[in-house]
C-alpha cells in the first residue's frame, strides 16, 4: 500500500505524540522547539529506512535507522554516539517499536512484535516503557 510521507507522518504523529511523555495536558508538544523532534525533523528518512526493511527482527530496523537517519542527524557525534539517545531524549529511538508498527501497518505490512525478545538495543524500544524526554 503506497502512502505519501504526509499521510504516514500524520499517522505516526497521531500514534506517537499521543503517548509521548513530552506531550502537554493541552495535547501540544512540550518541547521548547517542537520542530527539533528528531522523529519528525527527519521523517522522510525515517519512513524510507523503515520501508527498506522486510523483517520481523526489530534489530534490522534499528540498524536501518542508525544507518539512514542517525548518520544525517545533527545530534549524532562523529564517533556515532548520541547524547540524546543515551539520555532517552530522542522520541524516534524511544518509541521506535511503535513507529515501526505504525508505518508497517499503514503500508499493509505486519510487524511481528514477538521479535521484541531479539532486542539488543537499550530500553528505548520496549513498548510498555514510560519514557521521560
Ligand atoms: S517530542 Fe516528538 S513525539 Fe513527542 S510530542 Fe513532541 S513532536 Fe510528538
Ligand atoms: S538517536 Fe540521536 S542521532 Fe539518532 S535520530 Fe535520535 S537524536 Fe538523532
Amino acid at each position: 500500500m503506497d502512502r505519501s510521507f504526509d499521510e504516514l507522518e500524520a499517522i505516526v504523529r497521531n500514534r506517537i505524540c499521543s503517548v509521548c511523555t513530552e506531550r502537554t495536558t493541552e495535547g501540544q508538544c512540550g518541547l521548547e522547539d517542537p520542530s527539533s523532534c528528531a522523529l519528525f525533523r527527519l521523517f522522510p528518512q525515517v519512513a524510507q529506512a523503515i520501508q527498506s526493511v522486510d523483517s520481523s527482527d526489530i534489530q534490522q530496523y534499528i540498524e536501518a535507522i542508525r544507518r539512514n537517519v542517525c548518520s544525517v542527524c545533527q545530534d549524532q557525534a562523529q564517533d556515532g554516539s548520541c547524547e540524546a539517545r543515551q539520555q532517552v531524549q530522542c522520541a524516534l529511538d524511544a518509541y521506535l517499536l511503535l513507529v515501526v508498527d505504525a508505518i508497517e501497518e499503514a503500508t499493509g505490512k505486519t510487524f511481528d512484535k514477538t521479535s521484541i525478545h531479539n532486542l539488543a538495543a537499550g530500553p528505548a524500544v520496549r513498548p510498555d516503557q514510560q519514557i521521560r524526554l
